[in-house]
């Protein structure tokens, strides 16, 4: 059989069904000539806080900037100790190190692999034990599932820390009927094109319900500007989101929720394909996921993505190594009671194919694929 070649996020198939409302959009920007900072990235953010119901939205450069920018504001730095999960894309704990402070890094919990909150109580009491001064908590929501916000926020409330939401993978999703966006001190997410939002090129948001922080922010984004932009009166940055970048994410975020009951269309029929010969996906009760990755878990997991590629099908492997074995990342402490879920489920996971535009043939000729291998017919 011939067929095209099975992409791992298609974001040709996104564009095909977009039409030409990016060209037009895009050409809009053009013609208008606006290019930073114009009226599109004012109209982004308010489209975005009313998606998520966050009252405030700020966009940024992309996620890595959106952390950073936060970070900035809360006054980050040497002798502090952030916690951030070992299992994670690493500009979670990069923009710690940026800003001269500790990561510590944390353990995750084996169903969700989202942030454990016993490890977090042994990361802080690490870090003290180290003579840092822990001052925040990052969980990321992994694969597009909330972390466990109401186990983790009176861990980090009860010890003084603040939480920052790491949402680069979940915008979109909800947890106890409340959406991304709404939980902890404030969240960040990114637009890179392979996120279950993505724009074409780099781009990131922060929520907040806090009063102050949005001024701050925004002042931080450009330079630290104050009254005007050659009145400094903070160290900031070029941090902002390009205009032709917001007004395609305009588009993208009408046909967003649709894509999200694609995905989760998506997840269930792999769940119901695959779920009696490898460990699939926990999304936990009261949390919706909008998939960033479908992630299984497996036996003999680099044969498996060989013989998958042999057929066809494309697989990534997040993470191959948590954040405490990396080179850049390993001389900063971990939890005391250790990271073994984290080192375990490093050697076990695979993604498949995830996008809200695969078809039922594909996605059945992948799940046959994978059947194969495992039970050997
Ligand atoms: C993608 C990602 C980021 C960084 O976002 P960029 O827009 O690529 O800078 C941060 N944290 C996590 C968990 C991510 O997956």
């Amino acid at each position: 059989m011939t067929r095209e070649p099975i992409e791992f996020i298609d974001l040709k198939a996104q564009r095909r069904h977009l039409g030409d409302r990016i060209d037009h959009a895009v050409t809009r920007v053009l013609n208008e000539g606006r290019y930073i900072l114009g009226p599109e990235v004012g109209q982004l953010e308010a489209a975005l806080a009313e998606f998520c119901g966050a009252k405030h939205a700020i966009s940024c450069g992309n996620g890595t900037d959106a952390l950073a920018l936060i970070l900035m504001a809360e006054g980050v730095r040497p002798g502090q100790a952030i916690m951030v999960p070992s299992f994670t894309f690493c500009a979670t704990a990069e923009v710690v190190a940026w800003l001269g402070a500790v990561p510590i890094f944390i353990d995750v919990a084996p169903d969700t692999y989202n942030m454990d909150p016993v490890s977090l109580e042994s990361g802080i009491a690490t870090a003290r034990h180290l003579g840092l001064r822990p001052v925040g908590v990052i969980p990321v929501d992994l694969f597009g599932q909330p972390a466990d916000y109401d186990q983790l926020l009176p861990v980090a409330e009860a010890e003084g820390l603040w939480v920052l939401a790491d949402a680069a993978q979940s915008f979109g999703a909800t947890y106890k009927g409340r959406s991304v966006g709404t939980f902890g001190m404030a969240t960040s997410t990114s637009f890179f094109p392979a996120k279950p939002l993505g724009c074409y090129g780099d781009g990131g948001a922060i929520f907040t319900d806090d009063e102050k922080l949005p001024d701050i922010l925004r002042s931080l984004r450009v330079h630290g500007s104050g009254t005007d932009k050659y009145d400094n009166v903070r160290i900031g940055m070029n941090g902002r989101l390009d205009t032709i970048q917001a007004a395609i994410l305009i588009e993208k975020l009408k046909i967003f929720p649709g894509e999200i009951a694609a995905r989760n269309r998506i997840a269930t029929r792999y769940n119901e394909g695959l779920g009696d010969i490898v460990r699939v996906p926990v999304v936990a009760e009261g949390s919706t996921s909008v998939w960033a990755q479908y992630t299984i878990e497996l036996d003999r997991r680099d044969e498996a993505a060989a013989a998958l590629k042999q057929d066809g099908v494309p697989t990534a492997i997040y993470y191959p190594r948590p954040l405490h074995r990396q080179t850049a990342y390993q001389r900063y402490p971990s939890a005391k009671a250790g990271l073994a879920v984290s080192d375990a489920i490093a050697a076990r996971v695979l993604s498949l194919p995830m996008h809200p535009y695969l078809d039922e043939d594909v996605q059945d000729y992948i799940i046959g694929s994978l059947r194969r291998f495992v039970t050997g017919k």
